[in-house]
């Protein structure tokens, strides 16, 4: 299983699909990926393997915590996240992952700023900001 970025320049190879999925609300998530929320695959950063040039940019978070996003500089697209509050684990975009057989989010964090024509359905654990 593959995640790569529009070019196909930036890439990360998986070992499956994860467990831990989480679409994010937050405007933040919102401008990073052009959507009105973000969805990443959370996998130990071991597991996984990088390939190609990557572009970050850091930025607060509203908890006061560090996010760095990773972008395809030719493309621009986000390939993948990292949080200090969890810096072993890498999160992958699930739409550079592109497959409609993932596992849904089991997670939705940031519903105070979610749209209002977004449901997130299924066994989900819903949080009106971050998880706490
Ligand atoms: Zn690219
Ligand atoms: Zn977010």
């Amino acid at each position: 299983m593959r995640a790569q970025c529009q070019c196909g320049q930036l890439t990360v190879e998986l070992p499956g699909p994860s467990p831990a999925v989480v679409a994010c609300h937050c405007i933040a998530c919102q401008r990073r990926s052009g959507s009105p929320f973000g969805v990443l695959a959370y996998y130990p950063e071991d597991l996984l393997t990088v390939a190609g040039e990557g572009k970050r940019f850091e930025r607060a978070t509203d908890e006061g915590s560090r996010f760095e996003t990773v972008f395809c500089p030719e493309c621009g697209s986000t390939v993948y996240a990292r949080t200090a509050k969890h810096p072993s684990m890498i999160g992958v975009a699930v739409g550079a992952i592109a497959d409609p057989a993932l596992p849904a989010p089991v997670r939705s964090v940031w519903e105070e700023s979610m749209h209002h024509w977004v449901t997130v359905p299924g066994e989900v654990q819903h949080f009106a900001k971050g998880r706490v």
